[in-house]
């Protein structure tokens, strides 16, 4: 289980051998693999005791009840390591699903996101993208909030109970971004009190949606809500609304007429989903299937307006934030795998120094082996940035199921003053973190050189299942731009903004930092050595704003806000326009740093929102948080430091500082890179994956599975060997 039962797998996990000798003796290995790990926690500052860490990481929700309710749920027996094909895998996603489902009924858990951290957690065990997965997430949390109070009666209770499965239909073939552009029709039919939905021409077919192929028995779906011609009204065109649809009967799973559903075929990962594509074919349900809590469509046929329709943000906010929180456990995953793996492969000798800080080189029989990779400067720098991000991600999941939970209580309250920042705010989350963890995996997986490649590394299906979630519910650009807005409407606002206004605007506390513009854009760097730079964040009594390194970020953000509005002005000439696109294409890219900029300092700020919590945690372990926190912040400002320069906020000597710092870093974090990835307490049957075993071993791991390949055994075999001697051998006895 990640993050919820600190270190009570590692107590079943210790090396059975004796730490002597190879288990295997029959098979030699040159060096012993199955003792490094065990060496590098040993030698740690932080030691193999990593519960503390393993309760900052937990969720904040999560209460020790449920914890051990969570520690009770057995695990599904996990399936092999080895790729099966797609088929095999969709069978075993089938087996999980009933699994997943009668685990919810018998432990009473709710299936909401992400109120519930139990549901959160509860997936983290299942581990796999399931089609049950869109029903939890997406089809059941929309009827909760957008069906009306009848409706509910009618639905709810059977979806809860899981006696319809559903899924979401929104995007079709030719659009997915553009939700207006959606082209398929939900047309009242007075005579009958009925929708026709339909769907016109190939690009109005629903497409991608999870669930869809073989297993939902009901959508959710979006349609262009169409009113024809009545009481003397012309017909018109309502835009986008949710239909409760039927689509496969449930007893036998067979489509009712009128709807075609296809499974899409294979992808590039998510291989476990039913992906699907459907065309409706004017097909009917009853007026009552439109969702009617906001929108109302009546017996007359007369269209209602939703009296306020804010209250639908909740389903997407609330799959945002479960989207960055998997995020962040995805990458944990991938990066205890290539850290466990990086300390046990070794390559060439570093001549008197192994490269950790004040230990001697291991001897083994008489001979230095080669040097671990991990000790190299280069693999530290990309494998330790990664760790960073992985807890400073971590961090950012439980400030945004914290701020969903605010905004809910709020918005029941009539209060609607924050949902601006958090639309903005959890666009832009998603969209930086996502796109973050995907190129971070890959990091992961490069780092593991040639066994990277291997599907017995576990990385590749990490990988493959993740580009599904970074690009389902938003494309990265397109969430950008709406938080690139929302920064440069807030930071217009301030500039106008004079003194005392100035300070009482009421900004929500991501965006709080741009009062402050007019000083931070004033300023230059004074930092004069490493020291300065790395100066303890977390320190008792300290303000948010002594923290030089959020500022540094802060200066990057205000100054590409400052040169945004220029730019907007001069495309506008400060007039209002009413060529939006035009303006919005043309700041794309501005719109898109700007987002980086922001996003990087709120992640920061989440980092330091965990504060009270790193100051509880022993010495050892929280200085080791410490320079993860400040790797994060350094990382951001190396990545991008020209503008810094030549904006005179830092000069040349001050760059080469930023440089000894990361080493520094990097060179404290060494010692402690094991216990710090344990702290994420995966278990072995949740990584799958040779390389990463908590006891190590990786190379007599990796060579063991190797031989189950299909490849080597049974039919497979013996098509080979037929195909070989029909195809191959005619080469080799110069038939050809
Ligand atoms: C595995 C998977 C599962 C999915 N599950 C579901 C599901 O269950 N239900 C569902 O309804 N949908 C689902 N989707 C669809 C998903 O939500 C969309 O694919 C996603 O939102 C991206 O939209 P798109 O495909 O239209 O991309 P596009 O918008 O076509 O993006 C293509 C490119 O155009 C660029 N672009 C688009 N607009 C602009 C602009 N205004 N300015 C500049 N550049 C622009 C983008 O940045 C991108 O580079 C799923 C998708 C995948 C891959």
């Amino acid at each position: 289980f990640h993050n919820m039962t600190p270190n009570n797998q590692h107590a079943q996990q210790q090396p059975s051998a004796s730490p002597l000798s190879s288990p295997h003796q029959s098979f030699p290995s040159k060096y012993p693999l199955h003792l490094i790990l065990s060496k590098e926690r040993q030698s740690s500052n932080i030691g193999s005791d990593t519960s503390s860490l393993g309760t900052l990481l937990a969720s904040p929700g999560l209460t020790s009840h449920q914890l051990e309710l969570l520690s009770q749920i057995p695990s599904y027996p996990s399936h092999p390591i080895s790729h099966p094909s797609r088929f095999a895998q969709f069978i075993h996603s089938l087996h999980l699903s009933r699994y997943a489902h009668t685990q919810l009924v018998k432990y009473n858990i709710d299936p909401q996101v992400p109120q519930n951290d139990v549901f959160i957690n509860f997936m983290d065990k299942i581990d796999e993208p399931i089609p049950l997965f869109m029903h939890y997430v997406m089809f059941v949390p929309t009827l909760d909030n957008q069906a009306d109070e009848t409706q509910r009666r009618m639905w709810l209770d059977d979806a809860r109970h899981g006696r319809i499965l559903g899924c979401y239909a929104q995007t079709e073939i030719g659009h997915g971004s553009n939700v207006r552009g959606l082209l398929t029709t939900a047309t009242f039919d007075h005579d009958t009190d009925q929708f026709v939905i339909h769907t016109p021409c190939v690009e109005a077919c629903k497409f991608w949606i999870g669930a869809l192929g073989k297993t939902a028995t009901h959508a959710i779906l979006m349609a262009d809500l169409i009113i024809p011609a009545n009481k003397g009204k012309p017909q018109k065109s309502y835009g986008m609304h949710a239909f409760f649809v039927p689509l496969r009967d449930p007893d036998t799973f067979d489509t009712l007429p009128g709807v075609e559903v296809w499974d899409l075929g294979d992808k590039f990962g998510f291989h476990s989903m039913d992906n699907g594509m459907m065309k409706l074919n004017q097909y009917r349900i009853p007026r009552r299937n439109m969702l009617m809590r906001f929108a109302q469509v009546t017996r007359d046929g007369d269209y209602v307006r939703p009296k306020v329709d804010k209250l639908t943000y909740g389903t997407m906010v609330s799959t945002r934030a479960y989207l960055v929180a998997a995020a962040s456990r995805h990458l944990s995953k991938a990066i205890t795998i290539s850290i466990r793996y990086s300390a046990q492969r070794s390559q060439f000798w570093q001549a008197g120094d192994d490269g950790r800080d004040g230990s001697t080189p291991v001897v083994i029989d008489g001979t230095t082996p080669e040097t671990s990779v991990l000790n190299y400067l280069t693999q530290q720098h990309r494998l330790f940035s990664v760790l960073a991000e992985t807890y400073a991600f971590m961090f950012t999941g439980h400030y945004m199921r914290q701020m969903y939970t605010d905004l809910m209580a709020q918005m029941k309250s009539g209060d609607f003053s924050t949902l601006a920042e958090l639309h903005g705010t959890t666009a832009g989350l998603k969209s930086y973190v996502t796109a973050r963890v995907l190129d971070d995996i890959d990091v992961c997986r490069k780092t593991c050189g040639g066994h990277g490649f291997s599907n017995l590394s576990g990385l590749p299906q990490i990988f493959g299942d993740f580009a599904a979630e970074a690009i389902a519910e938003g494309e990265e650009y397109v969430l950008s731009f709406q938080t690139g807005r929302f920064c440069l409407k807030t930071f217009s606002q301030v500039l106008k903004a004079t003194g005392k206004e100035c300070e009482d605007l009421k900004l929500g506390e991501t965006v709080n930092y741009m009062k402050d513009s007019k000083v931070l854009l004033q300023s230059t760097l004074d930092a004069q050595s490493v020291d300065d730079l790395l100066e303890d964040p977390f320190q008792e009594g300290q303000s948010e704003d002594d923290d030089v390194l959020i500022n540094i970020l802060r200066f990057k953000a205000l100054q590409l806000l400052s040169q945004a509005v220029t730019k907007y002005q001069k495309l506008t000439n400060g007039q209002q326009t009413n060529n939006t696109s035009a303006v919005d294409n043309e700041m794309g890219m501005d719109l898109y740093r700007i987002m980086k900029a922001h996003c990087a300092c709120t992640v920061a700020l989440c980092f330091k929102r965990h504060r009270s919590k790193i100051l509880k945690l022993t010495p050892e372990s929280r200085r080791a948080i410490t320079a993860l926190y400040q790797l994060y912040c350094l990382n951001r400002i190396e990545e991008d430091i020209s503008p810094y320069v030549l904006d005179g906020f830092m000069n040349k000597q001050q760059v080469l500082l930023v440089q000894d710092a990361v080493r520094k870093l990097l060179r404290q974090i060494r010692p402690d890179a094991v216990p710090l990835v344990d702290a994420f307490n995966i278990p072995d049957e949740t990584l799958r994956s040779v390389l990463g075993k908590y006891n190590g071993d990786a190379y007599r791991h990796l060579f063991e599975e190797a031989k189950n390949s299909e490849f080597n055994h049974g039919k497979a075999e013996r098509i080979l060997k037929a195909t070989l001697m029909r195809e191959i051998q005619p080469i080799l006895r110069s038939k050809i």
